[in-house]
């Protein structure tokens, strides 16, 4: 059973679901992302993503027309699998279609762009054999990328994976349900 913390974009609070691998995760339409997909490898008992995440996902998978096969959505940045230049973005987007043939990849790729409803998906030279999509929100921190800047009052998946980070380092954030971080 996996605590799962989702930022609902329209009414800027923080929901909490208790979900099984198995059970689709919130916001999901027809079960067709499970927490488990959704969790990859992540030993996380919180998983966290937003309602427009989830909703997007909806979207693209309406337009692809056919199952999207999930390499893995949530993963801590600690958890490794990515490197130091990462645009992984925990909880809000997607590594998917590994197992797919190379054609059927290029459409995924070519429908999540498409889609519009993605900030961002990573171009086929950076991603060969899987496609990347994100929901970004807020303004990055630096010029290019990045985590946006966050501050006390601060409620967004980006203070879960903060407070989650500091909490693995050692410092005590007050657990990773607060939807404020002071
Ligand atoms: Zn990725």
């Amino acid at each position: 059973m996996a605590k799962i913390l989702v930022f609902n974009n329209d009414t800027d609070r923080m929901e909490t679901y208790y979900r099984g691998e198995s059970e689709a995760m919130p916001y999901n339409a027809n079960r067709t992302l499970t927490v488990g997909e959704f969790r990859g490898s992540s030993g996380s008992p919180t998983l966290w993503t937003t309602k427009r995440a989830m909703q997007s996902f909806n979207t693209t998978r309406y337009l692809f027309g056919a199952p999207i096969p999930v390499g893995f959505a949530f993963k801590r940045p600690w958890e490794g699998g990515h490197g130091s230049q990462s645009q992984h973005y925990a909880g809000v987007a997607f590594d998917a279609g590994q197992v797919l043939s190379n054609t059927q990849r290029n459409r995924l790729r070519n429908t999540a762009i498409s889609s519009g409803v993605w900030s961002y998906v990573e171009p086929a030279s950076l991603t060969p054999t899987w496609v990347h999509f994100d929901k970004r929100f807020g303004r990055p921190a630096c010029g290019t990328a990045g985590y946006p800047l966050i501050r006390q009052g601060s409620i967004s998946t980006y203070v879960l994976i903060a407070q989650d980070d500091l909490n693995t380092l050692g410092f005590t954030t007050g657990g990773l349900d607060r939807n404020i971080w002071i």
